[in-house]
């Protein structure tokens, strides 16, 4: 008789530290366990999961759920901000780069040159409608990519796909400048503790898509190792954001809403209205404009929001699948419903 204890994971290496201790298991989410690394408190997916971009395709319901309320743009533009010159020239690239808004924000609003790198299919839409340049390939693919020659190389939410991601971290080093910045975002393994939403903790672990997730001490190791010797780890409750240079880092802190609110307004300005995805951006800039109280510029958006997406009931009639409210309307209708309410009550005074 054999007996098998499967809660502790034996010879398997953490993938940030190297760490081959045994490991107890810490969340089991769908078929997949998540053990702790002793070493460095990063959790490691069992089985481990491989991807294949190419196949990592976007319904378009997929897709304008994405664009109208999934994506996070706010993150990832402050991120990229935070990084990026303005009062300067350079070179930018994205890896990763998914739609291709991070491009879009620094080519409309800086006079750096952009490159992204997207394997999934999704990149080419993104390039087209958003005109910029994706090589629908991985990086070690891409032989043209000149290394040593950007001055920001931003990758976010790819490390946590990545089953060697000491080699990527070096692999993204050769394409920097000698002064250059990495800017990474990855989950935080310490988000995922008991108490916290099942949807969200799902989010965030992923089971299946995700091979690890790294705690704040594991990534700054992990960085270091790969040749950085300066890193900041800044966080969110879900998410590490990672800046690191070979040189002493020069980031801007002072404030990075002002790509956010220019790219957003070149969007909404260049994309056609009668495509789906002008919603996204139009709904995001809506929000800006009406938290921020500035709600004359609000009230002339929500005017030509709601003169292609009416705000009547009757459209969203008999509808019961979740595929088919975002077929009949954008999944920010509601959203954009709210700060109808908000403008029309402290600015047009309709109660
Ligand atoms: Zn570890």
């Amino acid at each position: 008789m054999q007996l098998t204890w499967t809660d502790i994971a034996k010879d398997v290496p953490c993938p940030v530290c190297g760490g081959l201790s045994d490991k107890p298991i810490f969340v089991t989410a769908l078929d997949h366990r998540f053990y702790s690394c002793t070493r460095c408190a990063s959790l490691v997916c069992v089985p481990i999961c491989s991807a294949n971009y190419a196949h990592d395709d976007l319904s378009t319901v997929s897709l304008h759920h994405y664009v109208q309320v999934g994506s996070n743009f706010e993150f990832l533009i402050g991120n990229i901000a935070t990084a990026v010159d303005k009062n300067r020239r350079g070179n930018f690239l994205d890896v990763g780069c998914g739609f291709g808004f991070g491009l879009h924000a620094v080519s409309s609003t800086t006079s750096w040159s952009v490159l992204g790198i997207e394997p999934a299919p999704y990149g080419q839409v993104g390039a087209r409608l958003l005109n910029v340049p994706v090589r629908p390939t991985l990086l070690q693919d891409a032989p043209d990519v000149p290394e040593g020659h950007f001055d920001v190389v931003h990758s976010s939410e790819v490390l946590e796909h990545v089953q060697d991601p000491l080699s990527f971290l070096r692999t993204l080093g050769r394409y920097l400048t000698a002064d250059g910045t990495i800017v990474l975002t990855t989950p935080n393994a310490e988000f995922i503790q008991c108490g916290q939403s099942p949807n969200a903790l799902l989010s965030c672990l992923n089971p299946g898509e995700h091979v690890f997730l790294t705690s704040p001490g594991g990534l700054e190791s992990l960085i270091r190792s790969a040749g950085f010797d300066h890193v900041t780890i800044d966080s969110t409750p879900q998410n590490l954001i990672a800046f690191a240079s070979r040189a002493p880092l020069r980031l801007n802190r002072a404030g990075s809403s002002w790509m956010y609110e220019a790219a957003l307004k070149d969007l909404v300005r260049t994309l056609p209205i009668s495509d789906p995805i002008w919603t996204g951006p139009a709904y995001r800039l809506l929000g800006l404009l009406s938290i921020a109280g500035r709600f004359a510029e609000a009230d002339q958006l929500l005017g030509t929001i709601l003169a292609r997406w009416p705000l009547d009931m009757a459209s969203i009639e008999n509808t019961r699948e979740f595929s088919d409210f975002g077929a009949k309307v954008p999944f920010c209708w509601p959203g954009i419903g709210y700060h109808a309410g908000i403008i029309n009550m402290l600015f047009q005074r309709i109660y």
